[in-house]
């Protein structure tokens, strides 16, 4: 735990959405949130609803919705108007090939405008959304579209051919195959139903309480879930991003995660729109280069990206962004994993202002823990609980849950059920869904603590904490002491069974450019990490890597690192991106 504090100005604070935590806290209620939405005819909702119609009565037709950035250098903008008919035309052409509501829409495609209209469409018809990473291979895109049942994929020519054809025979509930470009047999052109579909529909009148979307989390500790969220989740996904994005009409916003994870739908398609924002949305994977230029060119406000993004801007090195200035850029996010304070004090130096780390899950639909825009920051913290989230640190044994009410106690985060956004089931798991809630709470399988000002700090997911002489050491608190090193790139912390100790820390690293791996090197990094931790925290030994295996998200995955060392069954690795690069 650093003992740095970024200190908000009190003009900046004020001037953002939420200028006073407590107060907001305070007075915050979930009904109030609803009732500000535009809801449908008797109780209804729906998110697509709010995200399009809602908008264009408030008039916002000519707003630009989403600046579509191509591989091959096309850009298109797409108005709330312009968005609304093409989601209106997908909803139609759902109705004409005859998918219920409550029925599954899958996608398997790349960030192309087809994926945001099919996506917001399908909300609009009432069936259930379930978005595909498009680089998954056959096996994932199997194991998710027979857990939800799909009856209808949107994919390209290409993809169907790598990856569903063959598996097309174990789909029986595949229906339709919808194309956006090319030709296959047993698929259908999406762009003929389109042109013929009318660009008006009456939005389906589904419940708060109806599904909406299928997310599976991102395999980082087994084999992923179907989470399933419901149409009033937007309530949920209004509220925080105001809060913990202070993202408001007008910004131009760039949320860099793709929809085959829940970033890139809650806050990626959902939020942004239900705000009338416009954003930013770029076909082409990281590039340091494209992403400094984008922020500049498209005079981004409010950019939400990842730790693993951020440490590889760090790792490219600031010369790269040259001439180009951010004057608009007024708020930067994190998530998905832990961020270094390293890294929050890497944006303060380069772009004036600190990444503000949130923390959440695919189960929890939305965010949940944030450093807010008023707030000041804890580098390596992930701030304190949305309004309307009550979040505890808590002990689980067989007698029961207790909460752990002293300041600085590690113990599991847990969360107060009962805010909209929450998961409804893992599809076909009830026991391990089950499992989650117990004596009142909902548990995250996530270690962490609170200090006394309120602040959460991520300690490591419950699998990767490593028990050492009879301490309880996060991976978390050594991999940020070890990445201040500047030999540091990205850094991987597991523990290792040992006799005496019962675990021992190991760590992987991966180097920045300019530094070669060396036993000198590797004495240099351990004593760096004494010298910062202390000798019964610090890794006892320190190997070299290339690259770290991590999940198509961005996540290093700490249990195929210990599965590799100790020879032990991989286990479900269909999330994992290559790391023999
Ligand atoms: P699986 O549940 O399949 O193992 P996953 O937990 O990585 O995968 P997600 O729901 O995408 O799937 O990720 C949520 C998890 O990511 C959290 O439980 C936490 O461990 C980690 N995480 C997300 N944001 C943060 C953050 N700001 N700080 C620390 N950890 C974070
Ligand atoms: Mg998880």
């Amino acid at each position: 735990m650093s003992d740095t504090i970024l200190r908000k100005e009190p003009v900046a604070a004020r001037a953002a959405n939420m200028p006073d935590y407590g107060r907001t806290v305070a007075e915050f209620s979930w009904p109030a949130e609803r009732a500000a939405l535009a809801g449908l005819p008797d109780g209804g909702l729906n998110i697509a609803h709010e995200a399009l119609d809602a908008q264009i009565a408030v008039r916002r037709g000519d707003v630009p919705a989403l600046r579509w950035f191509g591989r091959d250098g096309t850009e298109i903008t797409f108005t709330y108007d312009a968005l609304s008919r093409e989601a209106n035309r997908f909803a139609n052409v759902l109705r004409s090939l005859d998918v219920q509501p409550g029925d599954t829409v899958y996608s398997l495609l790349g960030r192309v405008p087809s994926l945001y209209f099919a996506a917001l469409g399908t909300l609009k018809s009432g069936a259930v959304f379930c978005p595909m990473f498009s680089a998954f291979g056959p096996e994932p895109v199997q194991a998710r579209m027979e857990i939800g049942s799909a009856r209808v994929l949107v994919t390209t020519a290409a993809l169907y051919r790598r990856k569903v054809s063959g598996i097309r025979d174990r789909l029986p509930d595949l229906a339709h195959v919808l194309l956006v470009d090319g030709e296959e047999e047993g698929c259908t052109a999406l762009a003929p139903l389109m042109a013929a579909a009318g660009d008006a529909f009456r939005t389906a009148p589904t419940r708060p309480a109806d599904p909406a979307l299928l997310h599976f989390t991102s395999g980082t500790t087994g084999r992923p879930k179907g989470a399933l969220h419901v149409h009033e989740a937007v309530v949920a996904h209004r509220a925080t991003a105001r809060f913990a994005l202070d993202l408001r009409p007008g910004d131009i916003y760039w949320c860099t995660a793709d929809p085959g994870w829940v970033t890139g739908t809650s806050y990626g398609i959902v939020a942004p729109l239900v705000i009338g924002v416009t954003m930013i949305v770029d076909e082409v994977e990281f590039d340091p280069d494209r992403w400094y230029d984008m922020l500049a060119r498209e005079e981004v406000t409010v950019w939400y990206t990842a730790p693993t993004a951020i440490r590889m801007l760090m790792r490219a090195g600031a010369e790269l962004i040259g001439k180009r200035r951010f004057p608009k850029l007024r708020f930067m996010a994190s998530v998905g994993e832990p961020l270094n304070p390293e890294a929050v004090l890497w944006g303060q130096e380069v772009f004036g202002m600190p990444f503000h780390d949130n923390w959440w899950q695919t189960e929890t639909g939305g965010i949940m823990i944030a450093n807010y825009a008023s707030m000041d920051v804890k580098p390596g913290s992930m701030g304190r609980p949305l309004p309307g989230i009550e979040a505890g640190i808590v002990e689980v044994t067989e007698a029961g849950v207790k909460e752990l009410r002293k300041p600085q106690a590690i113990g599991e985060l847990a969360l107060r059920p009962g805010w909209p956004s929450m998961m409804r089931a893992y599809l076909h798991e009830e026991a391990r869904y089950k499992k989650c809630f117990r004596d009142g709470w909902y548990l995250s399988g996530d270690l962490a603590m609170r200090d006394s000002d309120g602040y959460f700090w991520f300690v490591g997911r419950g699998d990767d904490v490593i028990k050492s002489a009879g301490h309880l050491i996060g991976p978390f608190e050594v991999e940020s002491a070890l990445i201040e090193h500047d030999a540091v790139a990205e850094v991987g912390v597991i523990g290792i069974p040992d006799e005496t100790a019962g675990e021992i820390v190991k760590a992987y690293v991966a180097l920045n450019k300019g530094y070669e791996p060396s036993e000198e090197l590797e004495r240099e990094l351990l004593g760096h990490a004494r010298k910062r931790l202390g000798p019964a925290v610090a890794p006892k030994e320190i190997v070299f890597r290339q690259n770290l295996p991590k999940t198509r998200s961005g996540k290093i995955m700490r249990r195929l690192l210990k599965a590799r060392e100790l020879g032990l069954p991989e286990g479900d690795i269909s999330t994992l991106e290559s790391d023999e690069k």
